[in-house]
């Protein structure tokens, strides 16, 4: 245990952030690094609890006290030993998870959880700045070769586990970069691209090789990935975006999320693109249908653009501020969320829907909504009804339309309409969390082409999980952990 008084004698402290109207001038990130003090004194805060929940419902069960306790102890090398026990890229959940541990934390009954998020990132960010990410190459090779098609956080994850336990990896992605939505959907503020190049290097070290603008079902036909590998595993996301199929849906200005995302974000990168019209936020009132990451991320994105106004629809009830702790704990519970996006400006509405995108004739100007209640049908099923009267529809000013209502499932391309794969209800490849193994043989999938739109944390869960599986399936045991 880190401190025995240690959460007698600290507050919770969060890491402080650049001011709303400095930050958005830039795409950078903006969230600053606790000072050794601080950081000290709130690792010192973890009580190291007989059953640590922050441990259990973390989806990869990163081993939370010990890394306190060794933050605490100054001890970083060990700390960050741990911290790769069990997740590939801290970096990355450091940064844009939603921290399902700190809701889980015993000190989250009194609203003050250990900031566990912040020091899981000041053991990776010291790892970089000292140099200690070196590459972990297994020399003895097993002549086994898997092709992993995708290259978000899932891809990625499998690919490592895979390549340290000696087999030859390709990874294979469509897109003419590394990193699934890690690289074009998250935008730099929330996490900067430099970080994903790290560890491509690193990878690269190791053994894996990567090909971009190489999308498996048309550049390249499976049959070939069947013929020339051992195994293949699929992690292809959840890409197809749900849609809003109202009069108007088709005016110059509505847009997918995350085609003004990728936009902005391969600007970032330095790309020269000319921003066309109809995706820019510049000057506009901007309208984002969808209240999650999606929407926030467009948000963020908007406001530094230099959006004159920015609202955000949801159709949902507007939850509690403050979650009935006895209710939820240690679940994650529904509660009002601001986000940095949120706090840099954005007007936030409730129970509403969309009736159509009303225009010129080319391009959309504004929105007709109608107030809804939600009530219980006598199923006891939550079910909408729209309110009536003359103020139960309003109309709002709309350039740039933001359609961020979630993914449903992977796109049905031709690697899923040629390949014969199984898919389940919900239109995703079917496979279950146990053996990941799809109907064909061979073939395995994970991440969020498998579980639907998901998080972060969950696709390196997920990519690590298939890679055991792999391992077994073609040494007859693995090593690797589950
Ligand atoms: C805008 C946005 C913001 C988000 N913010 C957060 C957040 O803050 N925190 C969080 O935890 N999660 C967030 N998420 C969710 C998170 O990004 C995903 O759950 C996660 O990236 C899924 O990982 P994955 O590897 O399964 O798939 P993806 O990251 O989607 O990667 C799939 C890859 O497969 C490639 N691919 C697809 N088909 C082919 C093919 N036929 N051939 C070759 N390559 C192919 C794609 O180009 C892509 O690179 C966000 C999602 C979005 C859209
Ligand atoms: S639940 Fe909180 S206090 Fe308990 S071990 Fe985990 S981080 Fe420490």
């Amino acid at each position: 245990m880190a401190k025995i008084t240690g959460f007698l004698e600290y507050d919770r402290a969060d890491n402080k952030s650049l001011a709303p109207k400095t930050r958005v001038k830039n795409f950078d990130e903006f969230v600053l690094p606790f000072t050794e003090k601080t950081l000290n004194e709130q690792a010192s805060r973890c009580m190291d609890c007989g059953i640590p929940y922050c441990h259990n419902s973390c989806p990869i069960n990163n081993i939370i006290p010990e890394w306190n306790s060794l933050v605490y102890e100054k001890d970083w090398k060990v700390a960050l030993n741990v911290l790769h026990a069990t997740n590939n890229f801290p970096e990355f959940t450091s940064r844009i998870c939603p921290a399902p541990c700190e809701a889980a934390c015993t000190l989250n009954i009194d609203d003050s959880p250990v900031a566990i998020k912040s020091i899981e990132r000041s053991i990776i960010d010291k790892a970089f700045e000292k140099g200690w990410l070196v590459p972990e190459i297994n020399n003895s090779k097993t002549n086994k070769k898997v092709a992993v098609v995708g290259s978000g956080p899932a891809g990625l994850a499998c690919s490592q586990q895979l390549a340290r336990a000696g087999h030859y990896v390709k990874v294979f992605e469509k897109n003419d970069r590394i990193g699934g939505l890690l690289r074009y959907g998250i935008p730099n503020f929330k996490m900067e691209k430099h970080l994903i190049d790290k560890r491509v290097d690193q990878m690269k070290q190791e053994g894996v090789f990567f090909e971009c603008n190489s999308k498996i079902g048309e550049d390249v036909p499976i049959k070939n990935l069947l013929k020339d590998f051992d195994a293949i595993i699929l992690a292809c996301g959840s890409e197809q975006p749900r849609d809003l199929n109202i009069p108007g849906r088709d005016l110059k200005g509505v847009n997918f999320a995350m085609e003004f995302l990728t936009r902005q974000n391969k600007i970032c990168e330095g790309d020269n693109i000319i921003l066309e019209p109809e995706f820019s936020a510049k000057n506009k009132h901007v309208v984002v249908i969808g209240g999650g990451d999606t929407g926030s991320d467009c948000i963020g994105t908007s406001n530094r653009q230099g959006a004159k106004s920015i609202t955000q629809l949801e159709i949902l009830e507007k939850p509690p501020e403050k979650e009935n702790k006895m209710l939820t704990w240690p679940d994650w519970p529904l509660k009002l969320r601001t986000s940095s996006s949120h706090e840099e400006g954005a007007d936030r509405n409730w129970s509403v829907s969309t009736k159509s995108f009303d225009g010129d004739g080319e391009k959309v100007n504004s929105l007709t909504l109608k107030k809804i209640k939600w009530k219980k049908n006598k199923n006891g099923k939550m079910e909408i009804t729209e309110q009536q009267g003359k103020d139960s529809e309003l109309k709002i000013k709309a350039d740039l339309v933001l359609l961020a209502m979630g993914f449903v499932h992977p796109i049905k391309d031709k690697l899923i309409q040629d390949s014969g794969l199984e898919l389940d209800e919900r239109g995703n490849v079917k496979a279950n969390d146990n053996d990941y193994k799809t109907n064909l043989k061979k073939v395995f999938v994970s991440g969020d082409m498998r579980r639907g739109q998901s998080l972060v944390v969950w696709a390196i869960r997920e990519g690590r999980q298939v890679a055991h599986n792999v391992d077994k399936f073609l040494m007859g045991k693995s090593d690797l952990p589950f």
